[in-house]
């Protein structure tokens, strides 16, 4: 049975492509960023200037690869992430409502919608 498989992938994050976040705990605590990728079933999200490692690289001069130290942001778990409230301008929480038939992500702290 693959019922454990199906769970994980209709899990959703509070988080969205293009959301702004802030990190609440690890390395990067404070920092803000743009989501760049969400990643449900692994319950990771991509930010941008968040956990980001040196990679280093080998130059391949057949592929065009200039060799060096090139800095990349890693995936970080979701729940180390907090939404960054556009309106009121704090790490907050959303709760889903229902306006305008339409299902929008609602700052818990302003009231505002956080989905345009
Ligand atoms: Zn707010």
């Amino acid at each position: 049975m693959a019922k454990n498989s199906k769970s994980l992938a209709n899990k959703k994050l509070h988080t969205k492509v293009g959301d702004r976040v802030i990190v609440v705990s690890g390395r990067d605590k404070g920092k803000q960023g743009n989501v760049k990728e969400v990643n449900p079933s692994k319950g990771t999200v991509l930010v941008d200037g968040v956990n980001v490692v040196t990679k280093a690289q080998k130059a391949n001069p057949a592929v065009g690869v200039q060799g060096g130290l090139n800095k990349v942001a890693k995936p970080i778990n979701a729940s180390k992430v907090m939404i960054c409230c556009p309106s009121c301008d704090k790490a907050t929480r959303v709760r889903k409502e229902i306006r305008d038939g339409k299902k929008v992500r609602v700052c818990i702290k302003c009231g505002e919608t956080i989905d345009v």
